[in-house]
């Protein structure tokens, strides 16, 4: 199938139309056409990259995804209208089937996103095969120490320090069990390219001296909590897991005890559930939600000025000298998405928002956020910053923007700064940018 889109792309950016449409033609899977490669491009994209109107013109009458859109969050239509093809860009605009969503981003993953195991969610209760899965030779552990994990570092990046059983059997033996969490089945390793599917826990070993840890591997080292960014310098295919791991453990250090009565509570379901032990409480009759691990939804919004030009950013006290970022807040109880992002960005800034578009979200696990993307386009200029909230907030320039994010900023001694590309607020500004006609 690779070779096959390899040879699609390239087609379409040499205009070979025939070339084109007999592949999309022979191959028995409908979803060719709209085959992205490792950047998110397309075969339309390719075409309108290169001009190769006649190609644009057979894909889009063979019904294309004219909405997909790059990693780097640009469409088809972005594309030919960098390079300059506008008739590219009348044919996809004026494609019927286009639904004309500026920013529809289900294509893009977001860091602490992606997360490659089969979770198997049906078999946690089943205690038999966990118990079994637990002693296997090719499971792996991911040992946590006070919540920081057990890792590798090479590369300039962290990687996960698999532990076998056999090196950790005598603290699954003992009493009390710590904390193990059945993470799911499938290959974390980096150089792995053979697909072999192994079983994952997370073990939390706090009860171990520091120096024992150590010991479970040489070149192993405990990540430090100190430096908050460290977790962000896993590679994505690991860092997904990662915060399943600190979401999940940080969980279960912090409600030991029945929320309902205050009794103990007893783990269930391989570390997704927790039993109270009074026979006579409430949360055991029926579902509760007390039972499960806790999960705080975020709304993260980057609100676009009423012309279009210009995005809204702020500055927490606690951020780093310089940084910028998205405004974001704690979604309410009985409060929907969008009336969420139009209640934070009114209480920080003062100003109105009308249309909010969900955009893409982010697991965060400091501890247990869902960060919900949004852009939010507002109706108002004038800013009123809520000091308690926020240190300043100001409008952007597209152009001022684009210069961070291409370093020429950073050059000219730039005085402010952007998340790193591993927060969604990144992303989100970048769409932004990146959807502009004249980059
Ligand atoms: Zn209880
Ligand atoms: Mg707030």
């Amino acid at each position: 199938m690779g070779k096959m889109i390899d040879e699609l792309h390239d087609s379409a950016s040499k205009g070979q139309l025939d070339l084109v449409l007999m592949i999309i033609e022979s191959s028995k899977q409908k979803s060719v056409i709209n085959a992205q490669n490792d950047q998110g491009w397309t075969a339309l994209m390719f075409a309108a990259r290169n001009g190769r109107v006649n190609v644009a013109d057979a894909l889009i009458k063979k019904g294309c995804d004219v909405d997909l859109m790059t990693k780097s969050g640009q469409t088809a239509v972005d594309i030919a209208q960098f390079w300059n093809h506008s008739s590219i860009v009348t044919l996809i605009t004026s494609d019927s089937n286009n639904s004309n969503i500026p920013c529809q981003l289900s294509t893009v993953v977001t860091y602490f996103g992606k997360n490659p195991l089969d979770r198997c969610s049906a078999m946690r209760d089943n205690q038999e095969w966990i118990e079994k899965e637990l002693h296997q030779a090719s499971t792996k552990y991911i040992l946590f120490h006070k919540l920081n994990p057990f890792v590798l570092y090479q590369d300039n990046k962290y990687e996960i320090c698999p532990i076998s059983y056999k090196d950790i059997s005598f603290l699954l033996m003992g009493d009390p069990k710590p904390v193990y969490i059945f993470l799911g089945l499938g290959c974390l390793d980096l150089s792995n390219t053979n697909g072999e599917r192994n079983a994952w826990f997370a073990l939390d070993v706090s009860t171990l001296e520091e120096e024992r840890v150590l010991k479970f591997s040489k070149k192993a080292e405990i990540l430090s909590s100190k430096n908050k960014y460290a977790i962000m310098g896993f590679d994505e295919i690991q860092a997904g897991v990662i915060a399943q791991c600190k979401s999940l453990l940080t969980w279960h250090l912090r409600y030991k005890f029945c929320p309902t009565c205050g009794s103990v509570t007893n783990i269930a379901e391989a570390g997704y559930k927790r039993i109270c032990a009074n026979k006579d409480c409430i949360s055991l009759q029926g579902i509760h939600n007390t039972s499960y691990p806790r999960l705080d939804p975020v709304v993260i919004m980057l609100v676009i000025s009423p012309d279009k030009q210009q995005c809204l950013l702020g500055r927490q006290k606690t951020f780093p000298p310089g940084l910028f970022s998205c405004l974001a807040g704690f979604m309410e109880p009985g409060e929907t998405i969008e009336d969420a992002v139009r209640r934070e960005v009114m209480e920080e800034s003062g100003i109105k928002v009308d249309k909010v578009q969900y955009h893409t979200c982010q697991p965060w696990p400091m501890p247990m956020q869902l960060m919900i993307g949004c852009l939010a386009y507002a109706t108002s200029n004038y800013i009123k910053v809520d000091q308690n909230e926020l240190e300043a907030a100001r409008w952007f320039p597209k152009k001022e923007i684009m210069d961070i994010l291409t370093g020429h900023g950073l050059n000219s001694g730039a005085a402010f700064s952007l998340p790193p590309k591993q927060a969604i607020a990144y992303q989100l500004i970048k769409t932004f940018v990146g959807t502009s006609s004249n980059l």
